[in-house]
């Protein structure tokens, strides 16, 4: 019993400069996953924008050559994406795209697209960031207008882009998960259990599970030896009794909505057209 894939891994294109933040080679990472006995690998460096972002559109057109030599060299079936960063303006902001920095050509590059909130990135002036950081996270008791935004942000990245999952969901941000969970369950969207992050709490996926909400357990990792390591996604699905039907990944190939995740699984390249899941 196992799972087949992991879509959320980084490689040394999660860099600043020479400084690295991500240990492995997109082939590192692919041979870690062959021994682990993975079918799929999805390498997710963070996306334009974050500090230890991936370096411009010629980096991402070499981690994709990467993945497709890594391919070849592992038999591991690769997807070349990022890890797109939620701008939770675009909540209470109609003029605000959803992603930070991700340009629709680079999305229509993607072969995997996944969406999630980091601090302390996008917005023009560090002040705002700040303060969004310090209601969210350091006092946690946001108001009920603030919840209504970031909810209303993370469900604007559904409608208006071809998202496969959100990637730890309510880590640093505060919105009201299982509606989102519910929401993106009933657009084909699944919902990440991360390896490193707690960002969900267990009654919260309890009530994913009672609507039966589908997720997808990754790694997150940061260095080869932990692609494919979901012990902590597997301790979540322990302790909230989550049924491995619902696991998109456990013992079968998840079935992501983008049509470039499709068209990439089946040996072909596609363009993502950013409307076509409305
Ligand atoms: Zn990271
Ligand atoms: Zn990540």
């Amino acid at each position: 019993m196992a799972f087949w894939g992991d879509y959320h891994t980084h490689t040394t294109y999660s860099r600043n400069g020479r400084k690295l933040h991500a240990k492995g080679t997109v082939l590192q990472n692919a041979q870690s996953a062959a021994r682990a006995g993975l079918k799929e690998l999805a390498v997710t460096d963070h996306g334009y924008g974050h500090a230890y972002g991936i370096d411009g559109r010629d980096a991402f057109a070499a981690l994709k050559e990467d993945c497709r030599r890594a391919e070849q060299a592992t038999g591991v079936k690769i997807y070349a994406g990022l890890e797109n960063n939620l701008d939770p303006r675009c909540g209470k902001r109609a003029d605000i795209k959803p992603f930070i920095g991700t340009d629709d050509a680079t999305l229509s590059e993607l072969q995997i697209v996944q969406g999630g909130y980091h601090a302390f990135i996008g917005t023009p002036f560090m002040i705002n960031n700040m303060m969004f950081w310090t209601r969210n996270v350091i006092f946690g008791i946001p108001t009920r207008k603030l919840v209504q935004r970031n909810t209303a942000a993370y469900k604007r990245m559904i409608d208006e882009y071809p998202i496969d999952f959100i990637g730890h969901l309510n880590r640093g941000i505060i919105a009201d998960a299982v509606e989102i969970a519910v929401y993106a369950h009933e657009r084909g969207v699944y919902i990440e259990l991360n390896g490193r992050h707690k960002s969900l709490k267990p009654d919260e996926l309890r009530a994913m599970v009672a609507a039966g909400v589908e997720f997808i357990c990754n790694s997150d990792a940061h260095r080869p030896e932990s692609v494919g390591n979901m012990t902590y996604g597997e301790s979540l699905i322990k302790e909230c009794g989550i049924p491995y039907e619902l696991v998109a990944n456990w013992e079968r190939l998840p079935d992501f909505r983008s049509r470039n995740f499709k068209s990439a699984r089946a040996g072909k390249s596609g363009v993502n057209v950013v409307d076509d899941q409305r």
